[in-house]
């Protein structure tokens, strides 16, 4: 008897949108707007692939990470993992399918408890989760699990300061890794890394995804570091993506103004070539995502601009070349030359313009 075919799609984020109130008031808060930290994003990520997303801090990114593990409340949309839609699971199942899907956080030294010792860390959720029958079993998983993250077994006794940032990154992964999980949603995991240990930790991520089949969702601001682990990439600007691609597609031809500016920035090692490349620079800051620009969202910082359309029409992100998604009104006349880039002014924020007070929303406490 043949098995039904396994989907193919692991995660699916359909029109997902994460707004968090903005309230004022001395006795009773009113709410006055919102922050739209992500707005509106699609993707899908496929089993034992990883795709990488990248932007600028303040992009939603991050945001957009919690919100599939359900640790930021969804605004509207849909965040289905194997089939099961997750933003209206009760919260014991959510819990129990958390066991599925695990966070690398990006600050190893704040995200380990320095009062626990790393068995306690790993066995932590082993216990949450009833896996191992007792003590000594569940020493053994997480003996076996520090062996696939290349630390040694006497680690289990020691304390997080007496790490290494790589070594105590490596057992945030290995805490990741503790429940088995299939999905595992890595935020910023290296930028807090010196640069000679930021490869070492991809690469153990890259051994890891190989031998035990797993899917990843690789959060990061540096393009550099998404490149080598992704199969996908997807470029995110003020709560939207604006470009997703097959990873190599987005080096070699990035199209939407954002990422060809991204990209310039990305040095060379080929002097000739780095001295021959154009250089984009973007002027001013990412705008507040409480008050998004009309239209397409990158036009007020975009050198490509059109007085027709990107200041009135939000594009929408279509397939400009086959697997090439683009959200840009004039992708075509910009690939081909046909417009061509100019200066944009630099928009100053207002002195008076006031500061609104954002409530923070406590995101849930995953096991
Ligand atoms: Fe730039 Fe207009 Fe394209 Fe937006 S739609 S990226 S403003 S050219």
């Amino acid at each position: 008897m043949s098995l039904p075919p396994v989907p193919d799609v692991l995660l699916e984020v359909r029109d997902l949108k994460v707004h968090f109130p903005i309230t004022r008031g001395v006795i009773f808060d009113r709410v006055i707007g919102h922050v739209r930290a992500v707005d509106g994003v699609d993707l899908s990520v496929r089993r034992g692939q990883t795709y990488g997303l990248v932007g600028e801090s303040g992009c939603g990114k991050s945001t957009l990470g919690r919100a599939v593990l359900q640790l930021y409340p969804v605004t509207e949309g849909s965040v289905r993992f194997d089939g099961v839609e997750l933003t209206k699971l009760p919260a014991e199942q959510m819990r129990a399918m958390r066991q599925r899907m695990q966070m690398i956080f990006q600050d190893p030294v704040s995200s380990l408890d320095p009062r626990q010792n790393v068995e306690s860390i790993l066995t932590e959720g082993l216990e949450a989760h009833g896996i191992g029958a007792d003590r000594a079993e569940r020493r053994e998983m997480i003996s076996q699990t520090l062996d696939s993250v290349g630390l040694p077994r006497w680690a289990l006794s020691r304390y997080p300061h007496e790490f290494s940032g790589g070594q105590r990154q490596r057992i945030g992964i290995a805490r990741a890794l503790a429940l088995g999980p299939e999905l595992i949603i890595a935020d910023e995991p290296v930028s807090a890394l010196d640069v000679s240990i930021q490869a070492q930790v991809i690469n153990l991520l890259d051994q890891l995804q190989n031998s035990l089949g797993l899917t990843y969702l690789v959060i990061a601001h540096d393009l550099a570091v998404v490149r080598h682990i992704s199969d996908t990439v997807g470029v995110m600007y003020l709560g939207a993506l604006v470009e997703e691609a097959p990873s190599d597609l987005i080096y070699t031809e990035p199209l939407h103004p954002y990422t060809r500016s991204l990209m310039s920035a990305v040095p060379i090692p080929d002097p000739e070539l780095e001295d021959r490349r154009e250089r984009i620079l973007l002027t001013g800051d990412l705008p507040s995502p409480a008050n998004p620009p009309p239209g397409c969202r990158f036009h007020t910082r975009c050198p490509w601009a059109q007085p027709e359309r990107c200041a009135e029409e939000r594009p929408p992100l279509r397939e400009a070349r086959p697997g090439h998604l683009v959200a840009c009104h004039w992708v075509e006349e910009i690939a081909d030359g046909r417009i061509r880039p100019h200066e944009v002014a630099t928009e100053l924020v207002r002195p008076d313009e006031e500061i609104p007070t954002v409530s923070i929303v406590q995101p849930v406490q995953a096991p």
